[in-house]
């Protein structure tokens, strides 16, 4: 730990300089360098130097900005609500912490209700129904600026093209987690293998690798799949929409769209560690990949109430799982622009 003002200035210059490298090899060439728990160190250290020296703090740090920039050979698509991150609980007192923070902010003590979902490891995309048909699709990006990957989304099977039913708003921005279940991912890396190709390090590289490319024909031939989890733009905004956020993912689920079946909700701080534990132990059995599960206060005014900071909403939290992986080696990742 820096003690001294100097010391963290250049030990804060040298974590920022490192993170933003590995921030644009992630998000911006899909072929990390590093593992996730040597990311997630660093940028806990970041934050913890920028708490303990708040003169060191700057809009511009890695702590404060939310994935990676658009590719130019995408077009770009600024999205109309941001597509923002998650905070991190690394462990079961910064979940309970968490509780304490909601309800200090709310000033009532009363119990909460969350939302539980498994945290997916693929990419955030946000996909536009206009009269209930599928318009538009985009890749996060920087939070503000995504890539449009439509002609990509269309091919992913489980996707409605068109809503089902005939209650859905005009135009309705569904969001969600594009993934590979393990089995594809498998059955991928085999076949590339035997064409004496390039293998992909992980499901949700091979997600990423897969999505951004500039041929769909190539992504048609890949095994994504989506999970919803939230809703973007909503309009008019006069469309009633039931008030808690688990109900919200049920008319989501009517509408056609998948949701992740394994998402549950639970009562207070406490609930989410029992659900926590429920996953963490059933995490190799899942046909999916996921790094975490995701806390959502489940009360939409209580949400509204509590609002976002910078780059993640105050009313969820990302509680992560323990590193699966020290170093693995990262094997090239096909990608073609
Ligand atoms: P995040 O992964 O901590 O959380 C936000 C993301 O979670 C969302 O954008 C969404 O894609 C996903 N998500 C999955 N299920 C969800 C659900 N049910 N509800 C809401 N969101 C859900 O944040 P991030 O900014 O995408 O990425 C940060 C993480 O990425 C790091 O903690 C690290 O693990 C990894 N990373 C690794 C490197 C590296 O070099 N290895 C570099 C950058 C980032």
């Amino acid at each position: 730990m820096s003690n001294t003002l100097e010391n963290a200035k250049n030990d804060v210059a040298a974590l920022r300089k490192q993170l933003n490298e590995y921030n644009y090899q992630y998000y911006v060439l899909d072929d990390p360098t590093v593992p996730d728990a040597q990311y997630d160190r660093d940028m806990q250290a970041l934050i913890a130097l920028e708490q303990e020296f708040p003169e060191l703090k700057s809009a511009n740090s890695p702590s404060q900005k939310v994935g990676g920039a658009a590719l130019s050979a995408f077009e770009q698509v600024t999205h109309e609500v941001p597509m923002l991150s998650l905070d991190n609980a690394f462990d079961d007192a910064s979940l309970l912490a968490f509780e304490k923070r909601l309800k200090d902010r709310l000033k009532d003590n009363a119990p909460l209700s969350f939302s539980c979902e498994p945290k997916l490891d693929g990419l955030a995309v946000s996909i536009l129904y206009e009269n209930g048909e599928l318009v538009r699709a985009a890749t996060r990006g920087d939070g503000q600026v995504g890539e449009n990957i439509t002609a990509n989304v269309r091919t992913i099977s489980n996707i409605p093209l068109s809503l089902r039913g005939e209650q859905w708003p005009e135009r309705v921005e569904v969001r969600g987690e594009v993934f590979m279940p393990r089995d594809g991912f498998e059955k991928l890396n085999e076949s590339q293998r035997g064409k004496g190709a390039k293998v992909f390090a992980n499901p949700r590289n091979a997600a990423a690798g897969s999505l951004r490319q500039l041929d769909s024909k190539i992504t048609a031939k890949r095994p994504l799949m989506f999970y919803a989890y939230s809703l973007g733009v909503v309009q008019p905004d006069t469309f009633e929409l039931p008030n808690s956020h688990s109900e919200r993912l049920n008319k989501l689920a009517s509408w056609g769209l998948p949701l992740c079946p394994d998402i549950s909700t639970a009562d207070g701080g406490n609930g989410c560690l029992e659900y926590y534990n429920l996953i963490l132990n059933k995490r190799d059995a899942l046909p999916y990949d996921i790094d975490g599960v995701v806390f959502k206060v489940d009360d939409i005014a209580i949400q509204n109430r509590l609002g976002f900071v910078a780059r993640a909403p105050r009313w969820a939290i990302a509680q992560k799982f323990p590193a699966q992986e020290e170093v693995t080696t990262l094997i090239d990742v096909e990608f073609q622009v």
